[in-house]
């Protein structure tokens, strides 16, 4: 058996050469499942059919795959809703003892795309940004870590917010003021995806993505070929390479972005 499991903030990637040995001991949310394709909600409580979070969960996956030109994934995603985070955190501290606290995670397996949540009053933020993964892997292959989290990141927003996350605007606007920090997408795309990113890390990754999907039109287009690259040869060349063909100093440029947007939190 090969396994391998990395933990990326609030996500949990497993790859697995077979099931997990632990998988048909887990104790989850089984007592109603609703089914809204591609999408099974596994809970202890009762979820309406249409739910505004179940309708904003499957618009999540159309603006996908309208705004990155990519198809909408048919392969079925689990989600285990787990009605408070006591039991949440104890299924996690049971089962992945190691694992530091958080609300939700994404799993996948080669068989299997899963996502395990705390109902609460951030399941919303928190079902968007991992559900973005969820409907990713389903279509595209090895996403890069850093646009991977920095589209979760964008998406996990409120679908009026236009991807604009403001907390992650605040804190590379701070950065930027107070230490002269300066974007890095090399040092991104080297991140190890065996380690925890940093909270900068996600800022970051939100600022490139934002920036390429809202700056220059022929930014979007050079990222959805990118993806559309992936989608069909599972491989590519660093998009650095393919940004800089373009913007030959797409650093100076994303700080000169940065600095013109204002945030409203
Ligand atoms: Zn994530």
């Amino acid at each position: 058996m090969r396994l391998r499991a990395m933990i990326i903030g609030g996500c949990l990637f497993l790859f697995s050469g077979c099931a997990a040995p632990w998988a048909s001991r887990l104790t989850l949310p089984d007592r109603y499942t609703l089914v809204h394709d591609p999408l099974e909600i596994h809970s202890d409580f009762h979820l309406i059919a249409h739910h505004r979070l179940v309708d904003d969960l499957i618009s999540l996956r159309t603006d996908l795959s309208r705004r990155l030109e990519i198809p909408d994934s048919q392969e079925p995603i689990h989600v285990y809703l787990f009605e408070n985070p006591e039991r949440f955190q104890g299924f996690m501290k049971l089962y992945h003892p190691e694992f530091p606290e958080r609300r939700a995670f994404f799993v996948e397996t080669d068989v299997k795309l899963s996502v395990y949540a705390q109902w609460g009053d951030r399941v919303s933020e928190d079902l968007r940004h991992e559900l973005t993964h969820a409907y990713l892997h389903a279509i595209v292959p090895n996403l890069p870590l850093w646009l991977d989290e920095g589209l979760a990141e964008f998406h996990e927003v409120p679908r009026r917010e236009l991807g604009l996350n403001h907390a992650h605007l605040c804190r590379l606007k701070e950065l930027q003021e107070r230490e002269h920090w300066q974007p890095d997408l090399d040092r991104l795309e080297k991140l190890d995806p065996d380690r925890e990113m940093s909270q900068d890390d996600y800022a970051e990754a939100w600022g490139w993505t934002y920036f390429l999907l809202l700056g220059q039109p022929e930014h979007a287009t050079l990222l959805r070929g990118y993806l559309h690259d992936l989608q069909r040869h599972a491989t590519a060349a660093p998009f650095s390479i393919r940004l800089r063909s373009l913007t030959p100093e797409p650093e100076k440029a994303l700080a000169e972005f940065l600095r013109e947007l204002k945030s409203t939190p």
